[in-house]
C-alpha cells in the first residue's frame, strides 16, 4: 500500500511509524500516513520560520502572480484531488458549480476560488489621521509562522482557508490536517509546493498529539482551528502560553426558523441542503428546524419527499448524491443522539435506524416531536439527521434560536424578506442567511458568536486577521 508523505521545506518526508487511511464508504484501507515525530514538526516550524523573512519580502505583485499558480495547479488537479476527497471523506464526486450537487468536485471548486479571491485582494495602507503636524499609517504586516489544523468535514477546502490567506499576506505555514483525511491534504500540499518556495506550506501528519506539538511550539505566531470546542479550547490555552492570537472556527448548533409567510414547497429545497450538505458534517449546516403549527405538516413532508429521494452509496459512483458519515466516532454520536431522541418523545418521520456496513452509512433522518432541551435539539449532531420543531409565535422561535452557548449561523426564511431581517438582526450568530442557509462565500467574512469561536476568515477582513497593524507616525 502506498505512503503518502509530508512536505517539509519542500521536500517529501516520510517516518517510521504510519497508519491506515480508510475510505468510509467501503471500510478499506486506501494509503498510508506518516505519523510525524516531535523532531519532524519542529523541523516544519524551523522551515517555515526560515522562509518567511524572504517570503514576505517578496513584491506583493509577485505573491500574487504566485497564489494564481496555486489556484492553476488545483485546476489542473482537479480530477485527481476530489477522487481523493471521495475516497477518503466521503462525500460523492457530485458536480461544479454552485447549482450542482455539491460533493467533492464542489469542494476541489472551492479550493480554486478561495484561492484566486484572496490573491486578487489589496491591503492597501491605510490613514488613520491627517492634519498639518503629523500623519499617522496603518500598514498590514504577517504575523510571521501560522501553525493550522484542519478538520475532517472539508478537509481541502478549510485548508486552503487556513493557508492561503495566510501565505498571500506573506505568512509562512505548518498545517496539520485531521487524522482521518490526511492524505488529500498531504497531496494538495505536495502539488502546490511545486509553485512556491520551499518551506512557504508544510505539512505535519499524525493525530491529536502531533497537533498539541505543533499548537505549543513557542516559534510560531498565529494559529488557526477548525473542530471542536473541546479540542478548540486546548489551542486556545496553547495560544495564550505563547501570547499568541488564535481564530477559532468550533461549529455551533444553527437554527432555521421558518417564519409564518414562508412557502414550505418552494424553500424545500434550501432548507434540505442547508440541512445535509455533507450529509450534515458541515460547521454552519441547518441542525434544528423551527417551523410554525400552520406549516408544520407541510414542511415536514416536502423534506421527507427529499431525503427519500437522494441516492445513498459509494461517493465514487455515478448518480450518488449521499455519502457514509466519516469516520466511526461520529457515526456512533450520531445513533446516540437518534436513539435518544427516541426515548425522549421524539417520532422518526424517516431514516431513524444505521442502514448497515459496509461502510458508515447512516439515512437522511427526520424527526418530529421534539422540543428544546432535548439531546438532539441541544447538542450539535454533526450528521444527516434534523430535528423540526414546532413554535407557536415568532419571539418563541428567536429565544429558542438564542437558547444555547453557540452561534456559528443561523437562517430565517419568509416571502417577505423585510420582515425576516429584522428577525436576522435578533439572532446571536456571526451569519444569518435569508432563504437560504450555509451559504458562505470568498468575499463575504465568516465566524462565530458565542462558543462558535472567534475571529473570521474570508475577505478582506479574513486577510486582514492573519495580518498586525503597524501604526508609521510622521511628524510634519
Ligand atoms: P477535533 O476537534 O478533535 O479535531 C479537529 C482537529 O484537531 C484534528 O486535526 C485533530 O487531529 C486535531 N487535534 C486533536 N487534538 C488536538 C490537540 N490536543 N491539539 C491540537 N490539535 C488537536 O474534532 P473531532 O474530529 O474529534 O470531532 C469531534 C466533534 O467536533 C464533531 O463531532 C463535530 O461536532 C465537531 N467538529 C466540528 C468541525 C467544524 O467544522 N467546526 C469539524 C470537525 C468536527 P486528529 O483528528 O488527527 O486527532
Amino acid at each position: 500500500m502506498q505512503t503518502y508523505l509530508n512536505t517539509i521545506n519542500g521536500k517529501a518526508v516520510g517516518s517510521d511509524k504510519t497508519f491506515q487511511s480508510i475510505n468510509p464508504a467501503t471500510g478499506e484501507a486506501i494509503g498510508l500516513v506518516p505519523i510525524s515525530s516531535k523532531e519532524q514538526v519542529a523541523e516544519a516550524v524551523a522551515a517555515a520560520r526560515a522562509a518567511q523573512p524572504a517570503w514576505a519580502a517578496r513584491p506583493d505583485g509577485e505573491r500574487k502572480a504566485l497564489m494564481m499558480k496555486v489556484a492553476e495547479v488545483i485546476n489542473k488537479n482537479s480530477a485527481y484531488l476530489a477522487e481523493w476527497v471521495t475516497r477518503e471523506q466521503g462525500k460523492p464526486l457530485g458536480g461544479v458549480g454552485p447549482d450542482q450537487v455539491p460533493g467533492a468536485r464542489f469542494e476541489v471548486w472551492g479550493c480554486e476560488a478561495w484561492t484566486q479571491v484572496p490573491a486578487s485582494l489589496d491591503l492597501p495602507v491605510e490613514v488613520a489621521f491627517e492634519d498639518e503636524t503629523r500623519r499617522d499609517e496603518v500598514h498590514r504586516k504577517p504575523f510571521g509562522v501560522i501553525g493550522a489544523i484542519a478538520p475532517w468535514n472539508w478537509p481541502l477546502l478549510i485548508a486552503i482557508w487556513q493557508i492561503i490567506p495566510s501565505i498571500r499576506a506573506g505568512n509562512t505555514v505548518v498545517i496539520k490536517p485531521s487524522e482521518y483525511t490526511s492524505i488529500g491534504t498531504l497531496e494538495l500540499v505536495r502539488l502546490i509546493n511545486e509553485v512556491l518556495p520551499a518551506g512557504v506550506v508544510n505539512t505535519v501528519s499524525g493525530a491529536g498529539e502531533v497537533g498539541s506539538w505543533l499548537v505549543s511550539d513557542p516559534r510560531l505566531d498565529k494559529l488557526m482551528f477548525t473542530g471542536s470546542a473541546r479540542t478548540g479550547v486546548k489551542v486556545a490555552e496553547a495560544a495564550a502560553k505563547n501570547v499568541i492570537p488564535v481564530t477559532l472556527e468550533l461549529g455551533g448548533n444553527d437554527a432555521a426558523i421558518m417564519l409564518p409567510d414562508a412557502d414550505p414547497k418552494a424553500m424545500a429545497m434550501g432548507l434540505f441542503w442547508g440541512a445535509f450538505i455533507n450529509m450534515g458534517q458541515t460547521c454552519a449546516a441547518a441542525k434544528r428546524l423551527y417551523v410554525p403549527e400552520s406549516l408544520y405538516d407541510a414542511t415536514v413532508q416536502a423534506l421527507k419527499e427529499l431525503a427519500q429521494a437522494m441516492p445513498m452509496g459509494d461517493g465514487m459512483k455515478d448518480g450518488t448524491v449521499m455519502g457514509p458519515i466519516q469516520n466511526k466516532m461520529q457515526y456512533d454520536k450520531v445513533v446516540d443522539l437518534v436513539e435518544s431522541a427516541k426515548t425522549e418523545g421524539g417520532t422518526i418521520v424517516c431514516g431513524g435506524a444505521p442502514a448497515g456496513g459496509p461502510g458508515y452509512f447512516y439515512p437522511l433522518t427526520l424527526v418530529t416531536g421534539l422540543k428544546d432541551g432535548n439531546r438532539l435539539v441541544d447538542e450539535e449532531q454533526f450528521g444527516p439527521v434534523l430535528p423540526i420543531i414546532k413554535y407557536r409565535d415568532v419571539e418563541e422561535a428567536i429565544a429558542s434560536a438564542n437558547r444555547l452557548n453557540v452561534g456559528l449561523g443561523a437562517s430565517v426564511w419568509s416571502a417577505d424578506t423585510a420582515k425576516a431581517a429584522a428577525v436576522a438582526g435578533r439572532i446571536q450568530a456571526g451569519t444569518v442567511w435569508i432563504n437560504q442557509h450555509g451559504m458562505i462565500h470568498p468575499m463575504v467574512p465568516f465566524g462565530g458568536a458565542k462558543g462558535s469561536g472567534y475571529g473570521v476568515e474570508f475577505g478582506v477582513d479574513g486577510l486582514k486577521a492573519v495580518t498586525r497593524p503597524q501604526v508609521i507616525s510622521i511628524k510634519k
